[in-house]
């Protein structure tokens, strides 16, 4: 049975988009993050089709785990590290290497070596985000207790995240290198540094290895850009159905609130998709959607399970069965993010478990 509401995942443009990004970074490494279910094209399914990878990053253990329970055996990164003793003993077993950015995780290391297998460690530098990662003045100090740790695989790789990489306009990703470049001077370690815009953007950045999330899905991290400029494929479709056809008066209200009111005779197509399945409620009308292939607004509020179409425009009047398309091929994921008012990373990942996956 074909279901209602599909994010149809296209394989061969993820496998593609990993090879753009290698021509992008012909000189790093990839660790490709497929954190947060894959950004919505499932975790296994994109560490599957990703498998050329060097590596892949996902935030928590048990993100991991889920890739070893189903015989991924490339190496995994843990972005946020481990927090806790049973984390750290997962993570051993499971061989995943930690990023470490508080005091709390050396000294969780260092109360579990003897017992605990070695760890590859990413050291993370806070150059400017704010968010992980430690000052600077406490580099050196951290570098030197973990390198003595028995349990830390040497040399300690060293890791920072840019917060503004998408405004090449602005001062704040020049200056995040440079705090990186005086912090790690003569520490040996690999280094990594740049996600999908950093690495666009700041060929400077691209350092030992990459780690790109967005353009592996094949949107691109700039604003008013979209995933083609680059050469990237949507490797998302999301799909549904017209399930019912209704012709309205004009002056007649449309959806809850009836927000929207027919200028004119119009005919609508409702569709079987809603915030319920991760279609944004904050879409307004005037949204584009494709029905069969051609654009068309929304007309009125997002509902849980469907939302209403202006199809009186169309070359071709659809029948219920007939596909719409919420965003992915001919609709970009990123125009769909502006009229949302969000980015293409929470449409993606905001997927919600309704709605079946499946490989083309
Ligand atoms: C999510 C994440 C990335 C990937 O970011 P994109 O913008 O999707 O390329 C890279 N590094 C870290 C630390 C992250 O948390």
């Amino acid at each position: 049975m074909t279901p209602l509401v599909s994010a149809v995942i296209d394989t061969s443009a993820l496998r593609h988009n990993l090879e753009a990004v290698r021509r992008f970074a012909p000189r790093s490494r990839v660790m490709a993050v497929i954190k947060a279910n894959g950004y919505g094209h499932g975790l296994t399914a994109a560490a599957q089709a990703l498998g050329s990878a060097d590596a892949f990053a996902v935030a928590r253990v048990d993100e991991g785990l889920v890739l070893r329970r189903a015989g991924i055996a490339t190496r995994i990164v843990l972005l946020e590290g481990v927090f806790d003793r049973e984390q750290l003993e997962a993570a051993a077993a499971a061989d995943f290497e930690l990023v470490v950015h508080t005091r709390e995780q050396i000294e969780l290391l260092a109360a579990a070596c003897g017992q605990a297998a070695r760890f590859r460690v990413w050291l993370k530098l806070d150059t400017g985000m704010n968010r992980l990662g430690f000052k600077a003045a406490d580099f050196p100090a951290a570098a030197a207790a973990l390198g003595a740790l028995s349990c830390v695989a040497a040399p300690v790789n060293l890791f920072t995240h840019l917060s503004s990489a998408d405004a090449r306009e602005l001062p704040a990703t020049a200056e995040q290198l440079a705090r990186f470049g005086t912090a790690t001077r003569g520490l040996p370690g690999e280094r990594s540094i740049a996600n999908s815009a950093g690495l666009l953007g700041f060929p400077d950045a691209q350092a030992d290895w990459v780690r790109p999330g967005l353009l592996l899905y094949g949107a691109a991290p700039f604003a008013g850009a979209v995933g083609a400029d680059y050469g990237l494929m949507p490797a998302m479709t999301l799909r549904s159905r017209v399930i019912a056809l209704k012709s309205v008066e004009a002056g007649e209200r449309v959806g809850y609130g009836g927000d929207w009111i027919a200028p004119r005779p119009t005919l609508l197509a409702i569709a079987a998709v809603g915030y319920g399945d991760g279609y944004p409620r904050s879409l307004p009308s005037g949204a584009p959607v494709l029905v069969n292939g051609e654009r068309a607004p929304l007309a009125g509020r997002v509902s849980m399970d469907m939302i209403g179409i202006d199809v009186t425009r169309l070359a071709r009047a659809p029948a219920p069965g007939d596909p719409v398309v919420l965003w992915g091929r001919g609709l970009p994921v990123e125009e769909v993010a502006v009229w949302a008012q969000t980015i293409p990373y929470e449409l993606l990942c905001g997927i919600s478990q309704r709605v079946a996956a499946t490989p083309e």
